[in-house]
């Protein structure tokens, strides 16, 4: 599918004429993942017929687990990928290598690199170590630095149009969940609208790409089915976004819990955000921030079911509400 992007990768190996830095654009979860496993794979393999998948290295690549490749990501899909854990990819590819060939760093949905990070990788580029390779995998890559793209050579294995990306909703979604528990029954009802607006945005925005795609794709296909084939995809790419959603939701009320409690603070996901999370957590006791993550899971099994989504909301905040 990527047969020329990979011929190019290939030739370029084979020619000791890499660049020392690519963007790949596509799915970090999907192709653009495969396609940097594979190119890790072609620089460490021990086979000659590059890359076997087979060889201990080839093995260790897949597992994200070789000695002279690092690979970092964000944790959660809320969070950003920390400066300093750009910072200890950079200073892992500075160093010798382990096994005396190549060394690799990956960082995976490297849009979600806050400023610092993306300047200390901005800096990492501009001076970069011999044998060494970075890949920067993006499914959106309007939202890196022009400088960094700039030193880069792209390779483009699909544009993910449908795919939504994250900061659409991210930041409605924080402002929902810092504006917890509801102090009445309005205030309830008004983030309720809130997390059904965000999902309205969501859903045009997937319907809009989904609707682009086919036009072109099926030109063919009568009017009626390509309608069936349209809100099917709307609807399955919806879903994922939603599951995502509650996923974050989830997260944040386990945090909750886990001040209520009186749990270190070190292991909390939002870490960011300990002051919301405090002023929310001395509102509960261990067991009520416990039912909240209960009411929360609940909210996502509903949803699952038709029932319309701002009843769901609406009633779950509601039982929220302090
Ligand atoms: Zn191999």
């Amino acid at each position: 599918m990527h047969a020329e992007a990979w011929q190019g990768i290939r030739n370029g190996f084979e020619s000791d004429r890499l660049a020392h830095a690519y963007v790949i654009v596509g799915s970090p979860r999907g192709n653009a993942l495969q396609f940097a496993e594979s190119f890790l794979k072609l620089l460490f393999c021990e086979n000659t017929d590059k890359p076997c998948n087979e060889c201990p290295s080839c093995r260790r690549i897949e597992a994200h687990k070789h000695v002279d490749t690092l690979w970092i990501e964000p944790q959660s899909k809320s969070r950003q990928i920390k400066a300093d854990e750009v910072r200890a990819l950079v200073h892992r590819i500075t160093q010798t290598s382990f096994e005396g060939g190549w060394k690799a760093g990956v960082i995976l949905a490297a849009d979600c690199m806050n400023t610092n990070s993306a300047n200390i990788l901005l800096k990492t580029l501009e001076e970069p170590p011999s044998k060494t390779i970075l890949l920067i995998v993006t499914n959106s890559p309007q939202a890196l630095l022009p400088t960094i793209i700039s030193r880069c050579q792209k390779v483009v294995l699909s544009d993910n149009s449908a795919e939504m990306p994250d900061s659409v909703w991210q930041a409605p979604l924080m402002n929902i969940l810092r504006a917890l528990p509801p102090a009445s029954g309005l205030d309830a009802a008004r983030l309720a609208s809130s997390l059904k607006a965000l999902f309205e945005i969501v859903k045009a925005g997937i319907a809009d790409a989904v609707g682009g795609d086919l036009d072109q794709a099926d030109e063919a296909l009568d009017g009626s089915k390509l309608k069936d084939i349209i809100d099917a995809r709307i609807n399955s790419l919806l879903k994922e976004v939603q599951a995502e959603v509650f996923r974050v939701i989830l997260d944040w009320h386990r945090d909750v819990l886990l001040l209520a409690s009186g749990i270190d603070e070190q292991r909390l996901i939002f870490p960011d955000e300990l002051e919301s999370l405090r002023e929310q957590a001395v509102l509960h006791t261990q067991g009520s921030a416990l039912k909240s993550m209960q009411v929360i899971e609940g909210m996502a099994r509903r949803l699952e079911r038709n029932i319309p989504d701002l009843q769901i909301f609406d009633e779950a905040f509601r039982t929220l509400t302090r």
